[in-house]
């Protein structure tokens, strides 16, 4: 499968850290205490933390239906509370600890972040079974884009060409030759 691969291509030898520690225990729990809150207040049960160097940077609840926005995730909001408490975006340094098995949304939120570790409580089959799509999604991405519930249409070529001479544009004004990350 390709995501093995992608898996063995980036992950150090060795650099695999398994879930064990006290410290671990405290903040999955924190995180499930924050999926609590959010069910208590009419959300839905989902909590997660972001954690550098044994401190608490981000915090989050789901809050897709209390803002009508439907990328309002736990692990979302809080690697947005984290990017405005650290003052960056990027997380390399960082846990994530999320009250459930991220969905595909939040797992890639975390690979656009950089963070390098995730420890999580329930599962995505448990998540499933309460009536979340989180399954039904990851199996989505699985498929080719022609298979996939949603239509993908792809513009002809001249519209392509416009859309991607505002890529090159940015390319061109970059100082340092791009890497393509094929
Ligand atoms: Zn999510």
């Amino acid at each position: 499968m390709a995501q093995v691969q992608v898996e063995a291509l980036n992950r150090p030898e060795g650099s695999r850290v398994s879930y064990s520690s006290q410290e671990d225990q405290q903040f999955i729990d924190y995180a499930i205490e924050l999926s609590r809150r959010s069910l208590a207040k009419g959300g839905t049960p989902f909590g997660a933390i972001i954690v550098v160097n044994g401190i608490v940077v981000g915090e989050g609840q789901s809050r897709v239906v209390e803002l009508r926005d439907p990328t309002a995730h736990a692990e979302v909001m809080a690697l947005r509370d984290a990017g405005v408490r650290l003052e960056r975006h990027l997380i390399e340094d960082g846990v994530m600890y999320a009250s459930s098995e991220p969905c595909p949304l939040c797992l890639s939120a975390c690979y656009w972040a950089r963070i390098p570790r995730l420890v999580f409580g329930a599962t995505t089959r448990d998540v499933a079974e309460s009536g979340f799509e989180d399954l039904q999604f990851y199996r989505q991405l699985a498929v080719p884009a022609e298979r996939r519930s949603m239509v993908e249409d792809r513009s002809d070529e001249a519209t392509r060409l416009r859309s991607l001479d505002v890529l090159r544009s940015w390319v061109d004004a970059l100082p340092e030759p791009v890497v393509p990350k094929l």
